[in-house]
């Protein structure tokens, strides 16, 4: 039975003189004299108004099928907000299809709502235009992605969901086996070991758009399940990875904004560090830090004789009130900083500065030269380590300068020739900065010797690549080893010894031994993708059913506990909680 013949927001001008049906939902409801009322019913399409007899009883959410005549609306009545605002349908009658409760919040409209509120109803949520909105604007990314990665003849492959672990740095979900009590599957942190078990299997060009389950704290940019475009390529380079990814991304981009982006620029590691105190800059905004140790290299001011010291110089800044300044300085010590220095220039060329009698004139005059300071300006300067000074005014820089989500524009950017190691760990071992199975840079293979020393390994370049979108790491990537003894060494520089590797990971390397082919490939973040593309902070706003910020899930209470039966059959026995 076909019921509708046409859709709310679809209706125009053209269509008057016409008699239709149109379903939807009661959006709003107004008495219209005695007999009459005005009904605004609304579909995915959008609204429309309907004249309809007072005589029913019809509240907000209630389903109708309302059939009438198109008509124009008298001139005063006309709505410019509204597509379907000149015309309304008269003369209807309508069918109550389902009548619905008072809704626990307003659907229509800009009102803010309870995030628990919303996720406990999810299904009302949805009726809303943001919702509707973003679930359509995911919808046309994930087939922009698909078409993008078959053009460039990939194959998708499905990998499972019942694994043993993937490293990927986060706690797994496990889930505890019936035919072999006492044993646990883990979920996919990524399906990173079989996509290189595909190029194994000569599958040459995988793609799959991969949900994922990291057990992590959940955050702005983060739930536990997340969806990723993981691919996985043969005989290629670094290089022939973000050209594919590129593609993708860029397709992606265009099937929202309209528009495809340029050639996505490559930055170094050590670059965006450097210019960005991160490795995940945000491009859109200026506010660079600038290199300051020689200025400074012979001072007598105890706090500057540091290792490092750099600037971010804030044009115009120097309006700035002491309050908001201590505020700033508080921040900088929560990020680690053991101070924040600022320097203002004053109308004449006059520096004004808690520390500006500890600086001789010529540091000064040098300071505001490098910093290209001129009356107005403000500078921040921090003095520390490398590591740290860079970390600390990268914050500040975000803190100062950090646009809203939807200003801007898309701003994408590859960070490449990552460190293999990001730290050193309390027991000595190095911590990979990516996953275990990164190639090392040819050019650093010899850092990684038998006796190499911690500062040699920080130094170790490997062949990782990060996609950038607006200070969001969009996701990661490298050139994988292929080779077993590769691989062993790593493992062992690691600390992970031979037998630990061979259980955890043996099936990889025995497939090494079988003719694998040099690979390499990447994965992004499709909530986060499509977070920045529809302009939303969250990436609960882009799924359709996400957990809250604790991770439960207020509408189906998940996680529950289960019932005895089921336990046994686990072989599991729940202990008390830990007090
Ligand atoms: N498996 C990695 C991740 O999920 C991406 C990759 O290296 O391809 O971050």
């Amino acid at each position: 039975m076909t019921i509708r013949t046409d859709y709310c927001g679809r209706l125009s001008v053209d269509d008057i003189g016409k008699t239709v049906t149109v379903c939807g939902w009661v959006s709003k409801r107004r008495e219209h004299g005695e007999f009459l009322a005005f009904v605004d019913l609304r579909d995915r399409t959008g609204m429309i108004q309907c004249v309809v007899d007072h005589a029913h009883d019809i509240r907000s959410e209630y389903v109708l099928a309302i059939t009438g005549t198109v008509r124009e609306r008298p001139a005063e009545t006309v709505n410019e907000e509204l597509s379907t605002g000149s015309i309304e349908i008269g003369d209807a009658t309508v069918e109550v299809l389902s009548q619905a409760e008072p809704p626990p919040f307003q659907i229509s409209g800009r009102v803010e709502v309870d995030e628990t509120i919303r996720i406990r109803h999810r299904y009302l949520d949805l009726r809303t235009g943001r919702m509707q909105r973003n679930l359509r604007s995911r919808a046309l990314i994930n087939s922009a992605i698909r078409r993008a990665m078959d053009a460039q003849e990939f194959v998708e492959v499905e990998t499972p969901m019942l694994i043993a672990s993937t490293p990927e740095g986060a706690r797994d979900f496990v889930v505890p086996s019936r035919l072999t009590p006492g044993s646990f599957y883990a979920l996919p942190q990524s399906p990173q070991l079989f996509k290189q078990l595909c190029m194994v299997g000569g599958i040459d060009r995988y793609y799959q758009i991969a949900r994922c389950m990291r057990d992590e704290d959940l955050r702005a940019d983060r739930q536990f399940e997340f969806t990723q475009l993981d691919m996985e390529m043969s005989f290629v380079d670094g290089q022939d990875v973000r050209a594919v990814v590129s593609e993708a991304v860029s397709e992606a981009a265009e099937s929202i904004t309209g528009e495809r982006p340029g050639l996505i620029p490559e930055m170094s590691w050590l670059e965006a560090m450097n210019r960005f105190g991160s490795d995940k800059p945000d491009i859109r905004f200026g506010l660079e830090l600038v290199e300051l140790t020689d200025v400074f290299a012979n001072t007598d001011f105890n706090a500057f004789k540091a290792a490092c010291i750099k600037g971010i110089k804030v044009e115009g800044g120097s309006e700035i009130g002491r309050n908001q300044l201590d505020q700033l300085t508080d921040k900088a010590k929560s990020w680690g900083a053991k101070g924040l220095v600022w320097v203002k220039v004053g109308e004449s060329g006059e520096v004004n500065s808690p520390v500006a009698k500890f600086m001789s004139e010529e540091e000064i005059s040098n300071l505001l030269a490098a910093m290209g300071a001129v009356a107005g300006d403000i500078c921040y300067l921090i003095a520390d380590d490398w590591r740290q000074t860079v970390h600390v005014l990268g914050l500040l820089r975000l803190e100062l300068g950090k646009p809203p989500v939807n200003e801007g524009g898309f701003h994408f950017l590859w960070v490449v020739d990552f460190p293999l190691f990001e730290d050193i760990d309390g027991e000595g071992n190095p911590v990979p900065a990516h996953h275990p199975f990164t190639m090392p840079h040819e050019d650093d293979l010899e850092l990684l010797s038998g006796t190499a020393e911690p500062n040699d390994l920080l130094r170790v370049r490997s062949q990782a690549y990060d996609l950038v979108l607006n200070g969001w790491e969009l996701g990661s990537g490298s050139v994988r080893i292929h080779r077993r003894e590769i691989q062993q060494q790593i493992f062992g520089l690691l600390g992970i010894s031979e037998e630990e590797s061979q259980q955890k990971f043996g099936f990889l390397m025995d497939a090494f031994r079988y003719g694998a082919p040099p690979h390499a490939g990447f994965a992004f973040g499709i909530d986060r993708l499509v977070a920045l593309l529809v302009g939303e902070e969250n990436i609960r706003e882009v799924i359709a059913f996400p957990k809250s910020q604790s991770g439960t899930d207020p509408l189906t209470e998940a996680p529950t506990p289960i019932d005895q039966t089921q336990l046994d059959e686990l072989g599991l026995r729940v202990l008390p909680p830990a007090t």
